[in-house]
């Protein structure tokens, strides 16, 4: 199935490269290694300059010339404990050094990292519901799939997947529930319209299109309402 295989990994790119091109990169003149976004702490440095700017880049890389070279020389003259840290300003492009006085100090203001476990979180979390969601289906548990597909903060592939399997099940049980779902989302959209019209055409039934009840495809009078259809 070389079909499935490549839709199956399409959707797991998608997010890593809408990730990547929304962020900036920027390489060490030094060392040549990528540069960490950093968050500028809510206070400046003892001369007072602002950096107006909520964030720099800086080479993190401990065996950045730049850096241990700078380490040596300030302990040689002062004889004092710091070094410096190649950094760029994002908005001029221009080269600096940042003062660092350890080699941890400044780690815990990186923001791609905080990024990237957050995203790491998220796909263990999108994971962990798809695999919720295929026990879900074979214990036929409707309410356990519904509550996956109502959450609009949830992953649209795995809003997808509940929508898919909820068609897959046949029951007309899930028809209104899916009715009173209504995705932002286009293609989740498509997919609970696309699930209803399956259960319907397994169960021979439509939708009353006066009192909305569910009625055999093959009704002349609504039984519910008593209109003809
Ligand atoms: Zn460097
Ligand atoms: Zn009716």
């Amino acid at each position: 199935m070389p079909g499935k295989t490549r839709q199956k990994d399409s959707t797991k790119r998608a997010p890593d490269n809408t990730l990547k091109a929304a962020r900036k990169e920027y390489q060490c003149p030094h060392c040549g290694k990528r540069m960490n976004k950093w968050e500028v702490p809510p206070f400046n440095f003892s001369d007072g300059l602002g950096w107006c700017t909520d964030h720099l880049y800086i080479c993190f890389n401990d065996e950045c010339r730049f850096f241990t070279n700078s380490w040596g020389h300030m302990e040689e003259h002062f004889g004092q404990e710091m070094g410096y840290r190649c950094m760029i300003h994002p908005d001029s492009n221009e080269v600096g050094a940042i003062p660092a006085g350890s080699v941890d100090a400044m780690k815990g203001n990186i923001l791609d990292e905080i990024q990237e476990a957050k995203d790491a979180e998220s796909i263990a979390r999108r994971n962990a519901n798809m695999a919720r969601l295929t026990e879900a289906f074979m214990n036929r548990d409707l309410p356990g799939i519904v509550a996956v597909l109502e959450q609009e903060e949830e992953w649209p592939s795995v809003r997808l997947k509940a929508a898919q399997l909820l068609g897959d099940l046949e029951d007309l049980a899930a028809i209104e529930p899916l009715m009173n779902i209504v995705p932002s989302h286009e293609p989740v959209k498509k997919a609970v319209e696309e699930a209803v019209k399956k259960i319907h055409k397994a169960n021979f039934t439509r939708e009353c299109p006066h009192c909305a009840e569910i009625i055999k495809q093959r009704a002349k009078l609504c039984k519910h309402c008593g209109k003809e259809v």
